[in-house]
């Protein structure tokens, strides 16, 4: 359940931002999560809604943008974003490339008032 621990630190990370700004409430949270990083964004949203619970997070809104997942494959060399359902460089067909985009997961922006 790496989520819940991801979620805390989104949380944590996002009070600290309000307490430096002297915020009263965190209006919203943005998150760039690659479709390669492993976290389902789907867990954070329902870990948020407890975890954010009386905290100066209660009732921000989570907004988590996707990284797709790109290459450039070794065979070909061209720089083609590929889907987790079909691995294969879309070029040649090769499955010998680099993986350069899509295994990030950050807090992009946290908007406060
Ligand atoms: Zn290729």
């Amino acid at each position: 359940m790496h989520e819940l621990a991801i979620t805390e630190g989104i949380i944590k990370i996002a009070i600290d931002a309000a307490k430096q700004n002297s915020a009263n409430k965190i209006l919203n949270i943005k998150i760039k999560c690659g479709d390669f990083s492993g976290v389902v964004p789907q867990l954070i949203h329902e870990y948020f809604d407890i975890v954010s619970k009386e905290t100066l997070a209660e009732g921000a809104k989570l907004l988590v943008e996707r990284i797709p997942i790109s290459i450039i494959c070794n065979d070909c060399n061209t720089e083609n974003v590929i889907e987790k359902s079909n691995i294969k460089c879309p070029n040649c067909g090769s499955f010998n490339y680099r993986i350069i985009g899509g295994k990030e997961f950050f807090i992009d922006s946290v908007e406060v008032e």
